[in-house]
């Protein structure tokens, strides 16, 4: 594969960290990826190793990728695979599953080829987080999350990877990597090539090929860039850039000396809501990137709360997992992977850290924060609170630990929560998890792995004696964590309040939920409704067929969100639902909802007492 059919135009050779010089001896494996001719929706890939000396090899494509806690089987995505020897002959190959292809003739094996398919499109994207998903829009967009593209041999993980990508004229890269381009010599199509070091690196590295809209900034040293794909330009990279600055530059005063990175890149996807696209929003974390994807129908202030609170929980995610980790996730087993025991810290501290940083910069009100507190601790209470979390972060790829796998954004967070404020009251206020973080990544760090039995005596080796007893009873053990005893050591409370909620959301719970089956919208039975859905006189397990004659269904559910945030007060709406076989049509007229909740409030106490002192020392510290 060295014919030499294009004239190399070096644009420009930028360095970065991630760009690892391959040595001489050793041959990179070179992954080629053609995103000029694509063919029913589907891209052409091959990936050509140095010769083999062994008998025979395999092919892999990842069955799961570090952060997304979720068996995926990237390779179902492949189509036509081919081994070829050097005189483009098809090999002999056996498929042995979805990820992974056996060639017994390794030493005439030249490359191998196929297609790939991508996720956004299918319906229910097969299950993959579409963060971690692909897209392919010949033209158009390109989402290359390259594990769904790029796989690997047996034993040659850890060897240098030239990435060579086609792209057509119009398109450019999005990316936190450095690449060298050359261009074809009509200049019908460029190639972007990239040196990476190792396997890791290639997954760890996103692409998103779209029309250019980057915007970038400096914040201390560090550079952000933005990449935004709106498909019906509703938003630019420019638009969402003021939010994006102001939190990352608070997020560094919070972090003080602790991220290593030089360049950030932040790929937002932003999904049509009215056709088959994404559908899984949120965001996966990378060393010096993310990959975001939201509903373009936001409103621009709810876009960038949810930004604040996505993109935030990602960057943070450079304490850990990404420089504090097991020997688990340094050598993780992109096909037969075994989890650390530790999802707690990776996901829940960095979850705890995305909510605490906004109130330590003043970007939220205390009353906000409380209220985002309280929010986990109901939404956490949907899951068996004696379930130690050590045991279900080890297991979270199986049943019946899976379905849990969203509490550790929420018990997780409030574990992290309860840690700090114990470490806050056992060193009169002085030290809180923010510095044990800073400690252990000091001690450890992106190339050197702990040992999952060990974490716990290394914390409390940096701390105190008491908190062993913290983590064996709150963390690895099956108490629950008693809230109210540690919200009086900060002089919290909870009580009983009046609060204003959405038209259909409550915090971050829906008075509405989808059968996934059917497709159908429907309200929520045992709940008490907020005021709006009272006076519109809506009953547990009404079907909402149309509201303002328009029809919505699980697809396109966040249009009727977002249309329902954008109503003005006095409009009068009125719904069609299902209820018991028969049509029924409800109206009312809009006004603010309300209803009431348990709510974390300040007791009345004097600031020179400790718990006020604690408090301030907990979200000022
Ligand atoms: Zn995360």
């Amino acid at each position: 594969m060295k014919k030499a059919i294009y004239t190399l135009a070096f644009i420009g050779a930028l360095y970065s960290c991630k760009t690892t010089q391959t040595s001489k001896e050793n041959q990179p494996v070179i992954a080629s990826i053609d995103l000029v001719n694509v063919e029913e929706d589907k891209v052409s890939v091959s990936v050509d190793p140095d010769r083999f000396t062994t008998e025979n090899t395999t092919f892999y494509i990842p069955k799961t990728v570090p952060g997304t806690y979720s068996t995926d089987n990237y390779g179902k995505f492949i189509e036509n695979f081919k081994a070829l020897d050097y005189d483009g002959n098809e090999l002999e190959f056996k498929k042995i599953d979805d990820n992974s292809w056996n060639i017994p003739n390794a030493p005439n094996l030249d490359k191998v080829s196929y297609q790939v398919n991508d996720t956004y499109d299918i319906e229910d994207e097969e299950g993959v987080f579409s963060p971690s998903g692909t897209n392919i829009e010949a033209g158009e967009n390109f989402m290359l999350n390259l594990h769904g593209f790029v796989g690997y041999f047996e034993n040659k993980q850890e060897e240098p990877y030239r990435l060579q990508i086609k792209r057509p004229q119009g398109l450019i890269p999005g990316t936190a990597l450095s690449k060298t381009v050359a261009a074809s010599e009509d200049m019908s199509f460029k190639e972007d090539i990239y040196s990476l070091g190792r396997y890791f690196e290639v997954i760890d590295n996103p692409i998103m090929y779209a029309k250019p809209d980057t915007t970038s900034f400096m914040v201390e040293g560090m550079e952000v860039l933005i990449n935004v794909y709106s498909p019906n330009k509703k938003y630019t990279s420019k638009s969402i850039k003021p939010g994006i600055e102001e939190m990352i530059s608070a997020q560094k005063r919070f972090l003080g000396e602790v991220d290593n990175t030089g360049k950030y890149a932040i790929l937002l996807y932003l999904s049509d809501s009215e056709k088959q696209d994404a559908r899984g929003f949120g965001a996966l974390e990378h060393h010096t990137s993310t990959v975001v994807v939201l509903p373009e129908a936001m409103q621009p202030e709810q876009l960038q709360k949810t930004m604040t609170d996505v993109v935030s929980h990602e960057f943070f995610h450079i304490l850990t997992p990404l420089n504090v980790h097991s020997k688990e996730v340094h050598y993780f087993d992109y096909n037969d992977p075994k989890m650390s025991q530790h999802l707690w810290m990776y996901e829940g501290v960095t979850e705890y850290f995305a909510n605490l940083f906004q109130i330590n910069q003043e970007l939220i009100e205390k009353q906000d924060f409380y209220d985002r507190i309280s929010d986990k601790i109901k939404s956490a209470q949907q899951f068996d609170n004696t379930m130690p979390f050590t045991e279900m972060s080890q297991n979270i790829l199986e049943d019946p630990y899976k379905d849990s796998y969203y509490n550790v954004y929420q018990k997780g967070a409030l574990i992290g929560m309860a840690l700090d404020i114990r470490l806050r009251e056992l060193s009169d206020g002085e030290m809180g998890i923010l510095d044990l973080m800073k400690a252990l990544s000091q001690r450890y760090g992106m190339d050197k792995p702990f040992e999952d039995e060990e974490l716990f005596d290394d914390i409390v080796e940096l701390t105190y004696p008491e908190i062993r007893t913290f983590l064996e009873t709150y963390v690895s053990g099956t108490t629950p964590i008693p809230y109210n005893e540690f919200f009086a050591k900060v002089g919290l409370e909870e009580s009983e309040t009046e609060i204003n909620t959405g038209y259909f959301i409550k915090g971050q719970t829906p008075y509405i939920d989808g059968d996934p089956a059917k497709g159908d919208l429907f309200f929520r039975e045992n709940i008490q409704f907020n005021s709006f859905l009272q006076e519109l006189g809506v009953k547990g397990g009404d079907i909402i067929k149309t509201v303002n004659g328009e029809e919505y269904n699980i697809q396109n559910v966040y249009n009727l969100i977002m249309k329902a945030e954008s109503w003005e007060e006095g409009e009068e709406v009125s719904f069609v639902v299902m209820r018991d076989g028969e049509e029924v049509e409800l109206t009312a007229t809009t006004a603010q909802p309300t209803d009431t909740d348990t709510t974390i409030t300040e007791k009345d106490l004097p600031e020179s007492s400790k718990e006020v002192k604690l408090r301030n020392a907990w979200l000022k510290g």
